[in-house]
């Protein structure tokens, strides 16, 4: 646990008790403040109170007493409205912060060199944080990663020299984090999302400028043109490396062919390994994950005066990659099983479609989003039958109807047996059973982990299914 020695001695609101909350509450006390936590909710206040948090009822309190208020991130800052507490601790001027900054601030003042690599963009983010981490870990280094992805950030062990910090960043996280001062600041891609969060897609786009604008060095993605201004902006004041996974550049980080390169400003590239054949980062997208991860760790290590002359092909072919997306489960005979539930609408089922172009067996439907699978229709031609689950059967059906085959199957168990039948008997190579379902999952599942989970147990019952790496 890092302990929040900076708040020593000094009275803290934290709004919010879920795990990054009561994280929050314990590293605080543990840091000699006194703590006022709070929830608009019953139950987690009930939990809150089992698990030792101080509850203090934040809606009648003198709100003038505190010095902060530590807001989960989930909890609306401005859009579409400020939270409550937020409202209270303007009026009072209160300074609204996160656990990432209380973090911030414990590095700047125990470790202010530590190494720290702060990751953000709309998509991409847990993969690149995994593969930053998997890297640096691959090359023995000490390696604590948090944040958006995994644990939260105040229960990893606290800033050290020599010890990476890898965290990944959403907006809200970086809203409410105005030191952030990472050594390596990482921007992968703007897409219009969380509008409802932010207002504008230029608001949006604002708040993830500050994680690379604060960067010691920038790695910033070129690949669209909101990320290309803010590199050009970095350009002005800082030290930034472009990125791209669509074109050469030099100076930067890029693909030639399937080789990761840094090119310098003569165009000499340095070969940072091949993404062929690595099952898991298939795909432009990761393709995009990959070059980022290998930047930012290339990066952060001369930044400290560390050799980059690492196993680099070792570290990216050892990827394990992440559960739920274009994650390989397993074969029977030459057909793959793949789970992509995390696909919860059409763009990221785009990106699995484009990684799998022909032989696929696609499971899709579930709770339907505006607009369907209707920008899907260019990659039917590479699927040979629909199965079709969950409340968006009808939808997709008509869409589907004259283009591609529709097995109706109404649930995944079903859907599993049919499309993996129907796989055996096909030809190619590799044939594809792919769960990208397009949807979200509420109408038949808790969340798209547990769909996805799912997915992976009626597969493995499936006789003579063995898992990814007995095959
Ligand atoms: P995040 O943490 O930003 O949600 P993930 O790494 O968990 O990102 O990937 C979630 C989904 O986003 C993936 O299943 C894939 O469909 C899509 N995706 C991943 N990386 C990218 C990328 N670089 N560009 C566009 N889409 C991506």
């Amino acid at each position: 646990m890092i302990r929040a020695t900076s708040f020593a001695g000094k009275s803290v609101a934290v709004f919010g008790l879920g795990a990054s909350g009561t994280a929050t509450v314990r590293a605080l006390l543990a840091g000699g403040a006194t703590v006022a936590a709070w929830d608009d909710s019953d139950a987690s206040r009930t939990a809150a109170i089992d698990d030792g948090v101080p509850i203090f009822d934040l809606t009648t309190a003198q709100w003038s007493q505190f010095s902060s208020l530590i807001l989960a991130p989930g909890v609306s800052l401005t859009h579409p409205e400020p939270h409550w507490t937020v409202a209270k601790a303007k009026a009072a001027g209160v300074e609204i912060i996160g656990d990432i900054e209380i973090f911030a601030r414990e590095r700047a003042l125990a470790s202010p060199d530590a190494p720290f690599i702060a990751i953000t963009g709309t998509n991409g983010k847990s993969t690149t944080t995994a593969l930053v981490a998997h890297i640096l870990r691959h090359a023995g280094y000490d390696v604590q990663m948090g944040g958006n992805i995994g644990r939260a950030i105040l229960t990893l062990d606290a800033p050290a020299p020599g010890r990476f910090h890898v965290v990944e960043m959403s907006s809200y996280q970086i809203d409410l984090t105005p030191t952030l001062d990472a050594t390596v600041g990482v921007q992968l891609n703007v897409t219009p999302d969380h509008l409802d969060r932010h207002g504008t897609i230029e608001n949006y786009a604002g708040v993830k400028e500050r994680l690379v604008a604060g960067a010691r060095i920038a790695c910033v993605s070129i690949d669209d043109d909101m990320s290309f201004e803010m590199l050009k902006r970095k350009t002005q004041t800082g030290r930034a490396c472009a990125m791209s996974a669509r074109q050469a550049i030099a100076p930067g980080y890029c693909l030639l062919g399937s080789e990761i390169v840094c090119a310098n400003r003569e165009g000499v590239a340095v070969k940072l390994g091949n993404l062929a054949g690595l099952r898991t980062l298939r795909g432009s997208h990761n393709a995009q994950n990959a070059i980022a991860a290998v930047a930012a760790v290339r990066e952060c290590l001369h930044e400290l005066g560390k050799s980059s002359d690492i196993d680099w092909q070792g570290a990216l072919a050892s990827f394990p990659g992440l559960p739920h997306r274009l994650e390989e489960i397993g074969r029977i005979g030459r057909v793959i099983f793949v789970n992509d539930s995390k696909a919860t609408n059409a763009d990221s089922t785009e990106k699995a479609l484009l990684a799998f172009p022909s032989d696929v067996y696609w499971i899709v439907g579930g709770k339907p989003k505006v607009g369907g699978i209707e920008s899907l229709r260019a990659y039917f031609p590479g699927i040979r039958s629909a199965y079709l689950i969950g409340a968006a059967t009808d939808e997709f059906s008509k869409t589907l109807d004259g283009d591609v085959a529709i097995v109706e199957c109404g649930t995944l168990e079903v859907a599993v047996v049919k499309a993996a039948a129907d796989a055996a008997v096909n030809t190619a190579a590799e044939p594809v059973v792919l769960l990208s379902p397009a949807c979200a999952s509420f109408d038949q599942f808790k969340n798209f982990e547990v769909r996805g989970e799912a997915f992976r147990a009626a597969v493995t019952a499936l006789p003579d299914f063995a898992a990814r790496g007995r095959a």
